[in-house]
Parts: C-alpha cells; structure tokens; sequence
C-alpha cells in the first residue's frame, strides 16, 4: 500500500484538521519541541494533551483495556494527526517522555505498574521526563555513570547527574536509566526505572538557552531511595527495554517534513515583504533560485519519508530509513532558517518591537534549528548509522 493515500484516511486527515483547528491550545508558536514558559502554559498543555487522548488522536496503539485499539489501530492514523499538528504550528502535547514510558510499561511493566501511570498520562495529569544523557554519556549512551545500588531490603539507592532533561522542571516522574551492575559490559549492566520527581535528594536546575527559554534542565540525584517496584521489567536488562520503548517512535519523522514544508512556505512569504536592492526580494533571480532548491530538497525530504513509512507498512523496513530523514530533517532547518534571517537583513538582528521581522519568528527558529541536529541522535551519529547500517561500510 502507498503512504497515507486512502480515502479513509483523508476523511481522517480533514476530521483532525477540524478538530486541531478547534482545540490547539492559545500559547504563541514556536519552533522545536519546548517546555511550558509558565503554570497557566502548563495547564493549557496538559488539557491539550487530555482532548487529543480523548478524542483517540494519539494512544491508539495502547491495549483496549488502557483506551486504546490494540492491534487493530492503524499506524498511518498517527502520522495524520503529527502531521495535522505540525502544520497548525500547534504545540506536541506534553507526551514525548510520556509516550516512551507508556510503550515501555506496556510491553515490560507490571499490571500494578500500568495501572498506577496509564490513566495519569492519558488525562494529560502527569508529567514525564526522560532521565537518560548525562555530562559524558549522550551519543554513547550506554557509558552513562548513575548508579541505583540494591539495597538489602529490595529498595534501590540511586546517585548520579542527569542533563538536557527536557520538561524535568516540570515533570511528576521520570524514566531513569541507571547502571545496577558496574562489573557488567556496559550495555548489560543498566537497569530502567521510574521516579518520582518529588523524592528527597533530586535536585532539577534548569538551563537557559540562547532562545531565551529554558526548555531542559540538569537534574542531580543524591542517594535518591526508590522501593522495588519503581524498576521498569527486569534487573540489567534496562537497555533492551529502552531501545524497544524508542523503536515505537515512527511518525515523528513525517512531522519534522511538514514542519519543514511549512517553514520554506513561509519563507518565500518572507521574500515577498522583505526588500532586496529596492525591490521585493522574490523578484531577485538568485533569491528565486534558493527558495526553489531550498522547496525541491524539502519535497525530496518528503518523498523520502513516505517511503520508508510504506517499507514500515509493508514490514520490510530499511535500517538507513530513519537516520537519512534525521538527518536530511535537521541540517535542512537550519539552513532555511539561516537564509530567512540572511533575507531580513539588517532587521535579522532584530527580535522584538515594531522592526522586528514576524514578530521574531525567524531568530526562534534559527536559534533553536541546531538543537534538531544534537536532539535524539547527532548528525555525525546519523552519519556514522547510514555509513554502517545503510552502505555496509566498516566502523
Ligand atoms: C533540545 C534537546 C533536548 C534533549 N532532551 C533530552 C531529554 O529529555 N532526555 C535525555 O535523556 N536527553 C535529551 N537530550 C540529549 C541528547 O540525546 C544528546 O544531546 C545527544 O544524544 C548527544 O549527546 P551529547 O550532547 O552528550 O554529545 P556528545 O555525545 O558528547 O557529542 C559531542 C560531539 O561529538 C560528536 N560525536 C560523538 N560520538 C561520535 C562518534 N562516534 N562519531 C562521530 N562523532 C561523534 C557528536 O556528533 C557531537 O558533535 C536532548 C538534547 C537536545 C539538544
């Protein structure tokens, strides 16, 4: 089957346009993926979260017995709704972290454990963070260094730094990473847990970027005590569980095509209204020729996309797949970006007030364009995975 061509589907498309339009939360756009700026942005988010949960625009391929369809949820159905999101400029609800708890607890929780966090995240209430990379341990994930020693009486002890932790200022429970066995080889020896963010000895600092906000913290663990049950499956095997809560995460690569396409068509927008040697820059024939292989890369991008959401489909994946749209997705950002500010001009300086391009919408979007190529894989990571993974070549 092609991508996303059904008529079924389409209908979906337009019911989840309508509804986004409807029920996307008042907070201004911005690029990327950002935390709440405030309480009253947190909640708007939260409720956003619940009406797309409700409406069954997202946990579709959750158990029936947690709302959702199982396995007769059809997967092309979340791309619809990533996509209907992006091209809104609405904000992602607050479930990136949250998402990748829940596929973790269900595929390796306990019932009690599912029970104890699925209605929580579904009704927008809790907040996760992703406690993963660490000062020294992001691309090579597996060296991180926090340690949860077990206990006597069954609880964990946990010790370490944590940093880039999106939403922790926000977050009621983390998904913690922590090595259970030092004397293991290092992918063996990490176990997952969840923790709740209010215990004694976590202490969450947020970071300020050069956007402005602060969107992710550091978070410090000192002898943070968790009972048994905190642990996500069994002791040491808290690699393979993460690796396996990640690999449920497909539709977001065709959100990052349509937020690029939505991006290049406000581009050529901005060189309609910004001057260029006395005349509106998209008279200029060397703007035209950039906005044209700037519109043709992000179709490519597109294309690219598709196909491989039709390989997933059709069960014969491509493990170079998802590293090329990475990849290709993230440089691409920044280089749009680049060029609308270098199209402001002397005004690309400027953020806010009546001189300001847009409001500022172009220096947001070129400040925070190269988190994209750090985020969830580095472009030299995605490199290295094409070259091994796609092309066959040696390490
Ligand atoms: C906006 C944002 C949000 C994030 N949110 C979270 C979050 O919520 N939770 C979380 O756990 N993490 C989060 N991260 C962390 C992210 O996963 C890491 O930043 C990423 O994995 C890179 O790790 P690092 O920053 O430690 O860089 P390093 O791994 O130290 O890399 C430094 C440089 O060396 C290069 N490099 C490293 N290894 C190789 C190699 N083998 N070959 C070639 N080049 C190499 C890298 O490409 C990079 O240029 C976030 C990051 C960003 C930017």
């Amino acid at each position: 089957m092609k991508y996303g061509m059904t008529a079924e589907l389409d209908e979906f498309r337009v019911e989840v346009r309508d509804f986004v339009q409807r029920h996307a939360p008042a907070i201004p756009p911005k690029a990327g993926v950002r935390s709440a700026e405030d309480t009253e942005e947190l909640a708007l988010l939260k409720e956003w979260t619940r009406a797309l949960f409700e409406a069954g625009y997202i946990g579709g391929a959750w158990p029936r017995e947690y709302g959702g369809n199982g396995p007769d949820h059809q997967l092309e159905r979340d791309v619809v709704v990533g996509e209907e999101i992006a091209r809104h400029r609405a904000p992602a609800p607050v479930q990136g972290a949250a998402n990748l708890v829940a596929n973790a607890l269900i595929d390796h929780g306990t019932d009690q454990q599912r029970d104890a966090y699925l209605a929580g995240i579904r009704s927008g209430e809790y907040i996760f963070c992703q406690l993963f990379s660490e000062p020294g341990s992001g691309s090579d994930l597996a060296s991180l260094r926090t340690r949860a020693t077990k206990l006597d009486d069954g609880r964990f002890r946990i010790t370490g730094q944590k940093v880039w932790t999106t939403n922790a200022q926000w977050a009621d429970y983390g998904y913690l990473l922590a090595r259970t066995d030092p004397d293991a080889p290092k992918h063996k020896g990490i176990s997952a847990f969840l923790v709740d963010m209010s215990l004694p000895g976590i202490d969450v600092r947020p970071l300020r970027e050069m956007t402005g906000t602060a969107d992710f913290n550091e978070v410090f663990l000192d002898d943070v005590m968790v009972e048994a049950d905190a642990m996500i499956g069994d002791i040491n095997e808290g690699w393979r569980i993460a690796n396996s809560s990640l690999a449920h995460e497909r539709s977001g690569v065709a959100n990052n095509a349509v937020r690029l396409q939505r991006n290049v068509a406000a581009l050529i927008d901005l060189a309609g209204k910004v001057q260029r040697r006395g005349r509106p820059a998209i008279e200029d024939d060397a703007v035209r020729d950039r906005l044209g292989a700037l519109s043709a890369s992000v179709d490519a991008l597109s294309a690219m996309v598709y196909a491989g959401l039709t390989r997933v489909s059709n069960g014969e994946p491509r493990m170079s797949d998802a590293p090329m749209a990475k990849l290709m997705f993230s440089e691409l950002g920044v280089e749009i970006a680049s060029y609308a500010l270098e199209l402001c001009g002397e005004r690309g300086i400027v953020v806010s007030g009546d001189d300001a391009v847009e409001g500022g919408r172009w220096q947001d979007e070129f400040l925070y364009a190269r988190a994209y190529t750090i985020a969830g894989g580095s472009s030299e990571i995605m490199r290295n995975l094409i070259a091994e993974r796609g092309l066959g070549l040696p390490r």
